[in-house]
């Protein structure tokens, strides 16, 4: 088996040899933490996620270094903070928005099945870093001070763009650059800039006076020097990220540190719109995983995170999603389905079985796993215990099913309204069950009435095993 992943940097699908596979290094760009994560923002945490187990898995769990950083400095925050809580210190605000934020980001996540990463640094817990490249980018004439601020000089690096591929008259239009009094050259970028009265401040690097802070691609550069190294083996982050945070977060490390490499592999995935439509705040399609978790975004129902998960992963990372509720619908009934038959399972003894690792391994095709979960169903049900065993580990491997049982998956979210619960209901089929045995039809319809003016309506089938089985659902 051998891993190839698509590589921003060269346009080509490569064999992934890490720099030691003792220790594989992965960093991928994290929240800027001011607002509720969107559904658009899981999808690099999910994808990354994927790629974590898959390397795990090759290397060992010891072996993989996984590294997302939480960014808690930035102007979003500053605002925000001044907007939420007026009457506080803009510090103590700021802090309160960061905390929560990131709470709440971890409580989404989490509910997606995403492993916590190795590590996941804080940008202003790495100040002394950040200043310490910028002491050596200016050593190294790639970096100068005009009027407090620290900027990068473009000009002095000669392959500047090589990662986005863009020209420098290109990037210029691109990035629509602001012409700043202090910039030598319009596509040189801020490394550092001084601090308005009541904004976090740190002691500036560069000889200047006034107190600063740092840029945002710097910040990635210095938790990345820090946790992984001046040279490691993957980038990620979404594609939005590819112009300017990632060409500068790379040439500030490859000036830094003298190397024409900063990460091996840069992989980006690509944009998920909102039922045809890009997401945005004035459209109103705008849904925040805690949305989709917890109340009712799409019509009546809520959604497990596994069936958000699922619904991520059937979409190949590097092509653009269509989030609908139409594919939720059909992505909960298939997971239900899929569930069933392999909590009826015995696990295969290979955590991933060849067949899905192989597609896996093709640059993390997950829709190609898709649709071997459905093939491994198909198999299962006409009785083939492998086909079986091989849905059972996949659907563990890629985090999808952590155990929950069928019903759990397609009634989610219902426990919270006047409907009875999970347990009275059980409470009801148990009998029904055995009334069916004992042919006594008044009885089981009896029963089925009772519960059908409740809201839960029964439907009588054949569980994995070929024996008669009852699940329920809610009357829509
Ligand atoms: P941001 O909070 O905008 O810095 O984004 C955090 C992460 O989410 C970055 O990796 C972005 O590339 C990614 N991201 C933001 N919006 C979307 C979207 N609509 N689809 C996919 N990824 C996104
Ligand atoms: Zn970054």
């Amino acid at each position: 088996m051998e891993l190839r992943l698509y590589n921003t940097l060269t346009k080509e699908k490569q064999p992934f040899r890490p720099l030691d596979p003792a220790s594989v290094r992965m960093y991928v760009c994290g929240p800027t933490v001011y607002d509720f994560a969107h559904i658009g923002n899981a999808r690099p945490v999910i994808v990354f996620d994927v790629l974590f187990r898959l390397l795990r898995h090759v290397y060992g769990a010891d072996h993989v270094t996984y590294v997302r950083n939480i960014t808690d400095v930035d102007d979003k925050i500053n605002a925000r903070a001044a907007r939420d809580f007026p009457d506080l210190p803009l510090n103590e605000a700021i802090r309160k928005v960061t905390e929560e934020t990131e709470k709440q980001f971890h409580a989404d996540v989490d509910a997606l099945g995403c492993l916590r990463p190795s590590v996941e640094p804080r940008a202003t817990e790495h100040i002394p870093e950040m200043r310490a490249i910028i002491e050596k980018l200016i050593e190294g004439g790639h970096a100068y001070v005009e009027q407090d601020h620290v900027l990068f000089a473009v000009a002095s690096m000669k392959n500047y763009g090589r990662l986005a591929r863009r020209s420098l008259d290109e990037m210029l239009a691109g990035a629509r650059v602001d012409i700043a009094p202090y910039k030598r050259d319009a596509m040189d970028f801020v490394l550092w800039k001084p601090s308005k009265p009541g904004e976090p401040s740190w002691p500036s690097p560069g000889g200047i006076a006034v107190e600063g802070r740092p840029g945002w691609h710097l910040e990635c550069s210095a938790m990345a020097w820090k946790h992984l190294g001046e040279q490691f083996d993957i980038h990620g982050g979404g594609i939005d990220l590819v112009f300017p945070h990632h060409e500068n977060e790379l040439a500030q490390t490859c000036c830094a540190f003298h190397h024409d490499r900063m990460a091996n592999v840069w992989m980006h995935n690509g944009f998920l719109q909102v039922e045809g439509e890009k997401m945005s705040k004035s459209l109103g399609n705008f849904v925040t995983i805690r949305e989709l978790l917890a109340t009712t975004a799409f019509g009546a129902s809520k959604w497990h995170g596994a069936v958000l998960r699922l619904a991520m992963l059937m979409t190949h990372y590097r092509q653009p999603i269509d989030w609908t509720a139409e594919r939720l619908v059909e992505v909960r009934k298939a997971l239900a389905e899929w569930i069933n038959v392999a909590a009826a399972a015995k696990p295969s003894a290979t955590v991933l079985p060849q067949e899905s690792l192989e597609v896996l391994a093709d640059d993390l095709n997950t829709p190609g796993v898709v649709t071997m979960l459905h093939a491994f169903h198909r198999e299962a049900r006409s009785g083939n215990a492998e086909a079986a065993a091989y849905l059972h580990n996949t659907l563990r491997f890629l985090g999808v099913w952590n155990g929950e049982t069928a019903d759990e998956i397609a009634n989610y979210g219902l426990d919270a309204s006047d409907l009875p619960s999970r347990e009275e209901i059980d409470g009801y089929i148990a009998p029904r069950t055995a009334a069916r045995a004992a042919k006594n039809w008044d009885e089981s319809d009896r029963i089925r009435d009772e519960l059908a003016a409740k809201g839960i309506v029964l439907k009588d089938g054949k569980g994995a095993d070929g024996k008669p089985m009852t699940t329920w659902e809610v009357a829509r």
